[in-house]
């Protein structure tokens, strides 16, 4: 794929109805130059290049390109949001419990929604959002134990409460 210029990126804004402004074309840089970024990440990828961004400015960025779906936002459990400029073909997700590495992999029918619900229960359904979680082969190589325990919750709720009050019990018994 060829880099995108900035008037490829400035065009792409404007496709989809977006003001061109320096913050979102650098947001957007930053979302296609490395996909699955986290929002820290980005933010940092932006400070980089254009100087002082406030947070606020990159998480609003994010939220208009990702409402326009210029980008398209993931979440996967327990990891912050990660933003991607790959969008509109379904494409899933490998996650390495382990290094929490992501790639992409095509939708595995290459239509959407990929899964057929056993039961719709009357919803029009218009995604389903898979992830493949896993160990990626350099964990698996080294034999690296997943630290990532999203689906084995190891219940250990014999956790005592919080000590009961720091509070001096005061006798004034004498
Ligand atoms: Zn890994
Ligand atoms: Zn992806």
């Amino acid at each position: 794929m060829a880099p995108s210029t900035p008037d490829d990126l400035a065009s792409k804004l404007r496709r989809n109805g977006l003001h061109v402004t320096a913050q979102r074309l650098a947001v957007l840089r930053a979302v296609t130059a490395g996909p699955h970024r986290t929002t820290e990440a980005i933010e940092r990828s932006v400070r980089t290049e254009i100087g002082a961004i406030s947070r606020q400015a990159v998480y609003d960025a994010l939220a208009v390109l990702t409402e326009r779906g210029v980008i398209r936002r993931i979440q996967p459990a327990g990891s912050p949001a990660r933003y991607e400029d790959r969008v509109g073909d379904n494409h899933h997700h490998l996650i390495c419990r382990t290094c929490g590495r992501v790639d992409d992999v095509d939708c595995a029918v290459d239509a959407v929604p990929c899964l057929t619900a056993a039961d719709d229960r009357g919803y029009e359904i218009d995604e389903a959002e898979v992830i493949y979680w896993g160990r990626c082969p350099e964990c698996a190589a080294a034999g690296r134990a997943p630290t990532t325990t999203t689906s084995t919750s190891t219940t250990t709720s014999t956790s005592k409460p919080p000590a009961a009050s720091s509070k001096e019990n005061r006798r004034v018994d004498q």
